[in-house]
């Protein structure tokens, strides 16, 4: 497996020298498309590829074939082992290997094996993972099934050679217990109600609609040597205490910055990994915070774009040990500067090439665009709830809301044509005329003159039009981006379905498509906003438009279960009320244990560390105040610091104590969800007021005796 992909050109200096070859690289550890064709009977090829295409289930004769076939495959890449992919509700993937040796034959010779059972069904035992009471252990089993959407790949690592088999993973009884069933139903559901959208527009041709994905992951690197003697870190993914760096972000001289060269390489290596598995690893640049980065892959299929950014993930995290470095997916790894996110580009799009989010150049009079605007418009404001449910993760609550993402409002930017033309439908019924973009004049002669978009750019609304898509931007940058997708098909599914159900009884089509697209247009409109979401003042006017501003995760949970999203999800066969409900458990369940963790670090360092470094500090402090003194000095200024020092150092114990009481309290509380909101409002506020006092600490004592790595080490010396 160990081929290299550089090719020497000649004796020129050794690091420039290395050209790669990118298009040999690309999928080299994938079986594509292209594989299985080449090497499959032409009639199995016909029949895999029309499952993929129209769904269905392959037949077991075909499934060996294929399953030989991938098997050889991955054997002549030097693999020994395969595994069902999955990805439980940790929001993370799951994988258990079993390697390809089959029973030794009387004359002890082994044939590696692999049937075509094992490639479409998988039975892990896997009871240890959340189902919110959908499983009890008692009656385990759960099996993963081939998503044969998403092709197979190789994973390289110091385990060896492992085939991957993208898989969903499902109850006894066939309910979710994943990340990828629901999505898979979401994009059936969406494509059935959009293609009935098209169909009234006379496009006949098309079979299915498409969801597609592109998202951009934000992540920052630090060193791994400080990352290891930072517990928060390593426990909580986030630092826990912290005082600010002299310097933050505030020259935004690191955004879009001259990469550097140990990053650079990191980046490289990345991008090689990244493209083996056929992830199209596209834009790269520093973000607005020190040490933070971003990556964006090329969009695709929706469920493809989910496996490929768990890929991204996993990857990032180990290629930077590699480097010496660790990567940090938390939202919120430091206070007081940018966290990280992840914009999730969505778009739909018919098989025979429709983008349906494409305005064209004349919007106003594209009435298929403003039918389907007008469905979205009314799919996010029905649903704004879910759709913040569905961006809510532990991490994420430090950002939304928090004055450098999104607002934990949602509400939707379409620039000033498209609002232009939402008002004109609104208030005339008509929309006879565009706000043109025009040209760009630099001013200078030798610059050309440059179309003008006729939609500038808004960075601070969570769900903005941009050109040809929507960029959710409200997501956190460790988690899956299976829940969004999920809620954005089902709730568009939902509106084009009510849409469709009206328009195909029409008597006079153009008549009741002009009166409906007025009507949602009216009716949610105020779920447009162009203005500046991070302002006071939005909020204010958010609250008067009657816009949720749901604050945090654990008050999210609650949207999951009403009767409107019930009634949502089970319409389109997405959930069952019992898969919400067990899910809301989880939800609950994985925020009190994160706080929990969180908690119990904070403890641990106060005590087995700081309070410890702080205590010898004073101690130093007194030494020089009596030695000072009976030198016949003035030891005033040593003195008036150990008063200091001792005054936040009983702070911080007092907070100390008060923590430990409240996070042994949290014991006695049984029910899941009165258990997140005691967490989320009385541990976490424990938290941050023993946070205060040791921060101030770390800026009194003398940096020799402080126990970790600093802001500035962590995030300006990686
Ligand atoms: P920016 O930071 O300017 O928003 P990037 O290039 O970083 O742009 O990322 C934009 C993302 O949107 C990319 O992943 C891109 O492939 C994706 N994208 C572009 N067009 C579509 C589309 N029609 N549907 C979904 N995603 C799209
Ligand atoms: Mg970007």
């Amino acid at each position: 497996m160990c081929r290299s992909y550089v090719n020497k050109q000649g004796k020129e200096d050794s690091k420039m020298s290395e050209v790669l070859n990118v298009e040999e690289i690309f999928a080299s550890n994938l079986f594509t498309v292209g594989k299985m064709k080449e090497r499959l009977p032409k009639n199995v090829f016909k029949e895999v590829r029309k499952v993929m295409d129209q769904g269905g289930e392959l037949s077991l004769a075909t499934a060996d074939v294929v399953a030989k076939a991938m098997k050889d495959w991955a054997v002549e890449h030097g693999a020994t082992h395969y595994t069902h992919w999955f990805q439980p509700l940790t929001g993370i993937t799951a994988e258990k290997h079993d390697s390809f040796v089959a029973h030794p034959d009387a004359e002890g010779r082994m044939l590696m094996e692999f049937s075509g059972k094992e490639l479409i069904k998988g039975e892990p035992d896997a009871s240890s993972f959340p189902s919110g009471g959908l499983r009890a252990t008692f009656e385990a089993r759960g099996y993963t099934a081939w998503d044969i959407t998403s092709p197979a790949f190789l994973k390289e690592d110091a385990t060896g050679v492992i085939l991957c088999i993208p898989t969903a993973f499902c109850s006894y009884k066939g309910e979710a217990l994943d990340k990828k069933t629901p999505l898979l139903r979401s994009m059936e559901a969406v494509s059935e109600q959009a293609l009935r959208i098209v169909r009234l527009f006379g496009n006949t041709e098309a079979t299915k609609v498409v969801a597609s994905v592109g998202p951009e992951q934000e992540y920052f690197l630090v060193d791994r040597e400080k990352y290891l003697k930072r517990p928060d870190l390593i426990f909580a993914g986030r630092t826990l205490f912290g005082a600010p760096a002299p310097k933050g972000q505030e020259l935004e001289d690191h955004y879009f910055g001259t990469i550097r060269e140990r990053i650079g390489s990191f980046m490289k290596d990345l991008n090689i990994e990244l493209w083996k598995l056929g992830v199209t690893a596209k834009t790269q640049h520093n973000e607005v915070a020190p040490a933070q980065h971003e990556l964006a892959p090329i969009y695709e299929t929706a469920n493809i774009a989910v496996d490929h950014n768990q890929l991204v993930m996993e990857t990032m995290k180990k290629v930077a040990g590699r480097h010496g470095l660790t990567c940090l997916l938390h939202e919120k790894p430091f206070a007081g500067v940018n966290g990280s996110g992840k914009h999730n580009n969505w778009s739909l799009g018919t098989d025979n090439g429709v983008n349906l989010l494409d305005p064209g150049d004349t919007p106003n009079e594209n009435i298929q665009f403003l039918l389907v605007l007008a469905c979205i418009m009314k799919a996010v404001d029905t649903h704004a709830d879910l759709l913040r449910q569905s961006a809510s993760d532990v991490g994420n609550d430090h950002r939304l809301g928090a004055n450098e993402a999104p607002p934990a409002i949602i509400s939707m930017f379409l620039g000033e044509q498209l609002e232009d033309v939402v008002k004109q439908l609104v208030e005339t019924g008509e929309a006879s005329h565009l706000v043109e973009g025009g040209k760009l004049q630099t001013g200078v002669s030798t610059l050309p003159d440059l179309e003008k978009d006729a939609t500038d750019r808004n960075r601070t609304s969570p769900f903005a039009f941009t050109g040809n898509k929507f960029e959710f931007r409200m997501v956190g940058s460790a988690d899956s981006i299976a829940s969004p997708n999920t809620t954005l098909n089902a709730i568009v599914a939902e509106a084009f379905c009510e849409a469709a159900d009206i328009l195909e009884n029409a008597e006079d089509f153009d008549v009741a498509v002009h009166d409906l697209i007025k009507e949602y247009m009216t009716k949610h409109q105020r779920i447009v906003f162009n203005g500046d979401g991070y302002s006071e003042e939005w909020v204010k006017e958010a609250a008067r438009r009657g816009l949720p501003n749901i604050k945090s995760m654990v008050e999210a949970v609650g949207t999951l279960t009403t009767e409107k999203s019930i009634k949502l999800f089970e319409k389109f066969k997405i959930f069952t009320r019992a898969e919400l409900e067990s899910r809301a458990e989880v939800l609950y369940e994985t925020y009190s244990k994160n706080i929990n963790i969180e908690a119990l670090t904070m403890l641990d360092m106060a005590k087995k560390q700081i309070l410890p470094a702080v205590i010898g500090y004073t101690r130093s402090l007194a030494d020089t105040v009596i030695a000072v003194r009976e030198a016949g000095a003035d030891a005033a200024v040593q003195r008036d610091l150990l008063n200091e020092v001792s005054a936040k150092l009983a702070e911080a114990k007092a907070a100390l104590v008060d923590l430990e009481k409240k996070q042994a309290a949290a014991g006695a509380i049984e029910d899941q969800k009165d258990l997140a909101f005691y967490y989320k409002d009385v541990v976490r506020e424990a938290m941050a007021a023993l946070r205060t006092p040791v921060d101030e600490l770390e800026m009194l004592v003398d940096k020799k005796v402080w126990p970790f790595p600093t802001y500035g080490d962590l995030i300006f010396e990686v």
